[in-house]
């Protein structure tokens, strides 16, 4: 976490708030508590909630008391104030809102707190109007400063490490589950760097054709295609990389398919450019595999926005006309699935830049067969 940066943040996300009318925003889990405060709660039953005027008073994190500890404290952007186990939170978070000046104010709710506490919270202010507090932060949180590029940079590197161990060869995978294949290859994020590893997709065989299928006790033989989507986080900034090897070469037509899929993503990364809407992105990659005959095969949108969360704004996909600014970081993976036999996934992370695309993953993108 980068603390020297909140002041300035808790600048812009007033400006925001004032803009759109939101009298405070009220954060609980998720990214925005972090982003904004450097404090990451705990996902648990008490409540934890930064409370943010859109004018004059300070900020407040409302924190049970047993987790007070754990809070670093950044007085130019909030005061702590902790919570006992027999105090009512809500009350003290109705409280803070109470002092605000307007009688029916508008409140802007982290997207992923609890909905005990916001049934709680709507109870207890029955005058206020609730938004989501991503309204206000998303397009914010997704235009990422130099040091969050940075901290993106280094968490690509690191998970460019494990899939250059992958394509290398290094990480034994036939006659092995894709269970061990995906603990092997959490473990070898944990050792170049990451905090935390949040998820290590290995599908092969006919599972290979499932996005995001749940690696399992199936036993990945010679000859298949194994697509391995792995990720975690390094300084609280996430990776996320995708690479699909073969274990024996691949049949001419799944050869064909992972050409298409690394000329779309190609195609993808190269129409990244400040201005351009995101679905231009999706459809560039989205075109050539359609034109290949495989379109009803790429059954997901081309891409996600990454920073602290491993999806958020901005999305690559069709639907999504927002242009893109220097500073928005995503993924570029289209895939082609055909089920019952195979699939292909193939994904860096990007960032955009004034010049163009920059790509942050840099692990080899070649047809590879490790026959291992
Ligand atoms: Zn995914
Ligand atoms: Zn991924
Ligand atoms: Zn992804």
């Amino acid at each position: 976490m980068n603390r020297a940066a909140l002041p300035s943040r808790l600048a812009r996300v007033r400006e925001a708030m004032r803009a759109a009318d939101v009298d405070a925003l009220l954060l609980s889990l998720g990214a925005d508590l972090p982003w904004l405060s450097g404090y990451v709660a705990m996902p648990l039953e008490r409540l934890t909630m930064l409370v943010v005027p859109a004018y004059g008073e300070r900020a407040v994190l409302v924190v049970p008391t047993l987790e007070a500890p754990r809070v670093v404290p950044v007085p130019d952007v909030f005061e702590v104030k902790p919570w006992g186990e027999t105090e009512d939170p809500v009350e003290i978070v109705s409280g803070l809102v109470g002092k605000l000046a307007p009688s029916a104010p508008v409140l802007g709710i982290s997207d992923r707190a609890w909905s005990s506490a916001l049934l709680k919270l709507q109870a207890s202010l029955p005058q206020a109007d609730w938004v989501a507090a991503s309204g206000v932060t998303a397009p914010l949180r997704a235009v990422k400063d130099a040091w969050e590029l940075e901290a993106l940079a280094r968490a690509s590197a690191a998970a460019d490490r494990v899939a250059a161990a992958l394509i290398a060869g290094e990480v034994k995978l036939i006659g092995r589950t894709e269970q061990d294949v995906s603990a092997e290859l959490a473990r070898r994020l944990h050792a170049e760097g990451h905090e935390r590893v949040e998820f290590a997709i290995v599908g092969s065989g006919p599972n290979s054709a499932s996005p995001h299928h749940e690696p399992g006790a199936r036993k990945i033989g010679p000859g298949e295609a194994v697509v391995c989507d792995f990720g975690g986080s390094v300084d609280g900034y996430c990776s996320d990389i995708t690479r699909t090897v073969f274990t024996g070469p691949p049949p001419r037509r799944l050869e064909r398919i992972y050409t298409v899929v690394a000329e779309a993503q190609a195609a993808g990364v190269r129409a990244v450019r400040p201005g351009v809407p995101c679905s231009d992105v999706d459809a560039a990659a989205r075109d050539v595999i359609t034109d290949a005959g495989f379109g009803e095969h790429f059954i997901h949108r081309t891409g996600h926005g990454i920073g602290i969360e491993g999806h958020e704004d901005p999305y690559i996909v069709s639907n999504n006309s927002l242009p893109l600014s220097p500073g928005h970081v995503f993924s570029v993976e289209p895939g082609v699935y055909v089920p019952g036999h195979y699939g292909v996934r193939i994904e860096d992370i990007v960032a955009a830049t004034e010049d163009g695309p920059s790509v942050l993953n840099q692990a080899s993108r070649a047809l590879t067969v490790v026959d291992v």
